[in-house]
C-alpha cells in the first residue's frame, strides 16, 4: 500500500509561506516515497470558517503547482462520524460535561493562581480548573436537558489509566528537538474539551478520526502541533485507531523571528502573488527548490 500524506487546513483566513512550505513539504515526500497526497478541509468551526477562505485556499494551492485527490475531504459534512467516536468514548465512561462559562472558568483559575499556581497545558492556555468531573450524574443530566451551554470533556485521568503507556515515531523533530520515539504525555493537556453542544466533535477528535479514515499513514506537520500528537495518540488508542508516522516540521518565521500568522498579510500567499511573486520564488524563499 503506498503511504499517504495530508495537508489539512482550516479555511479560516488566508495560507500564508508556512501553509505552502506544509503543503509542499508534504506533496514532496509524497512524490519521494509513490505516495498518495489528500486534501482535507477542517472547517468545523462555523464561527471563523468561510467558504471564500476554503475557494482561497485551493487558488492558492493550485498556484503553488499542487494537485490533490478528489473529492476533498470537508470536516463539516461528517459530524456524525465524529460524533459516533464520541459516543464510544461516552460508552467508555470517559466523557462528562462541564457547564462554567468562559468567565466562570478564567475566574477560577485566578483562584488557584492565586491560591499557589495552577498548570497551562503545552500551548500556554490554563488546565480545565472545575469540579464538574464530580457531579452526579443524574444532576449533569438535568443540567444538560436544561438547556444550558456546556463542553463535553474528556475525563483524562482515566483516559489515560485505561490506554496505558504511548509513544509514538518522530521522524522530523518537536520544538525542542526531540525525535525517535517519543512517550506521549497526554496528561499534560488535562481535560480537553472533545465536543460542545452544539458542535459534536474538536480538533483532536475530528483529526484522529479523519487521519484513520481516509487512511493516512504519514502526518507532515507543524512543530506548533507536536504536543497535541499525545492527545491523538491517546484518542486513536481508546478508539482502536492506527497510528501514522509524524514528521513535525520548523515553522516559517518572519524576518524578526516570529511565527507567522494568518492576519499578517505581508506573509500571506494572496499578497505576495498580487505583488508579483513567482511559485518558484516562494519556494525558494522557503528553502523546498
Ligand atoms: N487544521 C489544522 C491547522 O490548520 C492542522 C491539523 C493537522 O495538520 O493536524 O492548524
Amino acid at each position: 500500500m503506498p503511504p499517504v500524506f495530508r495537508f489539512a487546513p482550516s479555511p479560516n483566513g488566508y495560507l500564508h509561506l508556512g501553509h505552502a512550505y506544509s503543503a509542499l513539504l508534504n506533496v514532496r515526500r509524497a512524490q519521494e516515497s509513490g505516495g498518495r497526497f489528500l486534501l482535507r478541509i477542517e472547517d468545523i468551526d462555523p464561527t471563523r470558517c468561510r467558504p471564500d477562505y476554503e475557494q482561497a485556499i485551493t487558488e492558492d494551492l493550485a498556484w503553488l503547482g499542487i494537485t490533490w485527490e478528489l473529492p476533498v475531504r470537508r470536516q463539516s459534512e461528517h459530524l456524525a462520524e465524529y460524533g459516533a467516536a464520541l459516543a464510544r468514548l461516552q460508552a467508555m465512561g470517559l466523557v462528562y460535561p462541564s457547564f462554567e462559562s468562559r468567565a466562570e472558568i478564567a475566574r477560577l483559575v485566578a483562584q488557584r493562581d492565586a491560591d499557589g499556581g495552577w498548570p497551562r497545558d503545552p500551548d500556554g492556555a490554563p488546565l480545565y480548573p472545575g469540579a464538574a468531573k464530580a457531579v452526579p450524574a443524574a444532576r449533569r443530566g438535568e443540567l444538560m436537558s436544561s438547556g444550558a451551554p456546556y463542553a463535553l470533556r474528556l475525563d483524562m485521568d482515566a483516559a489515560v489509566a485505561r490506554a496505558g503507556r504511548l509513544d509514538w515515531d518522530e521522524a522530523g523533530c518537536g520544538p525542542d528537538g526531540e525525535a525517535g520515539t517519543i512517550e506521549a504525555r497526554p496528561a499534560a493537556w488535562g481535560d480537553v474539551i472533545l465536543a460542545r453542544k452544539d458542535t459534536p466533535t474538536s480538533y483532536h477528535l475530528s483529526v484522529v478520526v479523519d487521519d484513520a479514515l481516509q487512511g493516512v499513514t504519514e502526518v507532515v506537520r507543524g512543530q506548533d502541533l507536536f504536543h497535541a500528537t499525545s492527545v491523538h495518540r491517546l484518542l486513536q488508542v481508546l478508539l482502536g485507531l492506527p497510528a501514522p508516522a509524524y514528521r513535525h516540521h520548523q515553522l516559517i518565521r518572519d524576518d524578526e523571528g516570529h511565527k507567522l500568522s494568518k492576519s499578517t498579510l505581508a506573509t500571506g500567499l494572496r499578497t505576495l502573488r498580487a505583488e508579483g511573486v513567482s511559485p518558484a520564488e516562494i519556494r525558494h524563499r522557503i528553502g523546498l527548490v
